[in-house]
């Protein structure tokens, strides 16, 4: 039997955007993802569901719950009524909690943005989904069958954020493998990515986030770097602002923090946390006492005494903010509307205080046009009118939840595939993957999908 895969990118550009991938194995129809564009609002934010047809999808597969792989599952899922969902058992807790805080920030774009479409699902939309979560436990196998044929889907714990799975998809003795977004390495909170050696790989789905970066610092000499940043701002009295991501960043940051404090490298300053990032403590801790792979539990937020930041009032015409003090936020890019983003204009102005960058920033983003411009003279917040000048230290770490591209390289190398496909990338992070491939792989097959085309595989 030859080429049993059909695979169809079903995102609407060639970048990490809004990930939706349609496969077709012998009889079966599998969608793996439904993803919104963050770079993107409104309707242009979804995947290409009319590529789709009229077909019946059978499965529906979720490699975890950021919202760039899940951020318009309920669209997809009104578009595939009878479509069980599987998922890892985090993901099942973590999606509806990502899902409805979505909700929430369209429903405020709506009148912001004026964006006539928003909000796109309702929160018994989400609910609605919950039932039809199939949950699968890490190296665990599900068999489809139908017309007398099955396909097998075993689900590897990726690293990269709580939940977060590589899928085998096995058929007639062909297999597929998905890596999603991957980390090989340990956190502080999660455990590395956990993928068997395979053994007659056909088909190798990459990811390919950092192709267009080289590693510059090992990750514990960036904790170290940060942590040091934080004891000389707070030594010298100033207040420090982490902007990270909420889903997983926020709670690897307390993670080190709490590490570092036992240690004695953290002084004693109050730590201001809020948003999205606290909603989502109770699951990483209700999966800390379940899982060995994930090191969290609430009681470090007493340990480290955590206080909820109060998200009103926020001026940075009028606020004075406490300090010296660390203040921990959601938001990794400075989204506005965000606490992150108003004390950040609070906090640029005095050379006591420092932002710390610990993620990738578009450049489009508030975050991003702030570590562009950090040598200029001043940055001006639009959406708060606030123009400063720019003293406080500006820093950027390489801490990312993806793997970094040599790991990716020689991951690919080692598992012999006859094909890979490049994925979840920018057009030169996925050109560098072709590169390294074409010079010291000839023979492989290596293929960077246009978006929509069907391929066979
Ligand atoms: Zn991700
Ligand atoms: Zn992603």
């Amino acid at each position: 039997m030859n080429n049993p895969f059909v695979i169809q990118d079903l995102n609407c550009r060639k970048d990490i955007g809004a990930n939706c991938l349609l496969i077709q194995v012998g009889p079966f129809r599998l969608v793996v993802d439904s993803g919104m564009d963050p770079k993107h609002l409104g309707n242009d934010s979804l995947p290409n569901f009319s590529l789709l047809g009229d077909q019946p999808i059978d499965f529906i597969i979720l490699t975890h719950s950021h919202l760039d792989h899940i951020g318009t599952l309920p669209i997809l899922s009104k578009k595939a009524p009878k479509a069980p969902i599987l998922v890892s058992i985090p993901t099942s807790l973590l999606a509806p909690l990502m899902l409805n805080n979505s909700y929430s920030v369209m429903c405020r774009q709506k009148k912001e943005k004026e964006i006539p479409e928003y909000p796109l699902f309702t929160k018994a939309d989400v609910l609605a989904l919950e039932k039809r979560f199939f949950t699968l436990n890490f190296g665990q196998s599900y068999t489809l069958a139908k017309e007398g044929h099955s396909a097998k889907i075993t689900m590897y714990p990726a690293g990269h954020v709580l939940g977060a799975v590589s899928v085998l998809i096995e058929y007639e003795g062909r297999q597929l493998f998905i890596t999603g977004d991957i980390l090989f390495s340990d956190q502080n909170s999660l455990r590395g990515a956990q993928i068997p050696q395979l053994d007659h790989l056909d088909v190798l789905m990459l990811e390919t986030t950092r192709g267009s970066t080289e590693r510059t610092a090992l990750r514990r000499n960036e904790e170290k770097r940060l942590l040091s940043i934080i004891r000389k701002t707070i030594e010298r009295g100033g207040a420090c602002l982490i902007p990270a991501f909420a889903l997983g960043r926020i709670q690897e940051l307390l993670v080190l923090m709490y590490n570092a404090k036992r240690s004695h490298q953290l002084p004693n300053c109050p730590i201001f946390c809020s948003g999205l990032g606290m909603s989502l403590i109770n699951t990483f801790d209700e999966m800390g006492k379940k899982l060995r792979s994930v090191n969290f539990s609430r009681h470090i937020l007493k340990q480290l005494n955590i206080k909820q930041l109060r998200r009103s009032k926020i001026d940075p015409h009028t606020t004075r903010l406490k300090r010296p003090a660390i203040y921990l936020l959601s938001s990794g890019m400075l989204a506005e509307h965000t606490p992150a983003y108003n004390i950040a204009a609070c906090l640029l102005g005095d050379s006591d205080n420092s932002i710390c960058f610990v993620g990738h920033c578009d450049p489009t983003t508030p975050g991003g046009q702030l570590l562009q411009n950090r040598n200029a003279e001043t940055f001006t917040f639009e959406e708060s009118h606030f123009t400063a000048p720019i003293k406080a230290s500006i820093e950027h770490f390489d801490l990312s939840g993806h793997a970094d591209r040599n790991d990716l390289y020689q991951f690919a190398v080692l598992q012999h595939p006859k094909a890979v496909v490049l994925t979840h990338g920018d057009p030169d992070a996925r050109q560098w993957f072709a590169d390294q491939f074409a010079k010291n792989a000839s023979g492989l097959k290596v293929l960077d999908p246009e978006v929509g085309v069907p391929y066979n595989l």
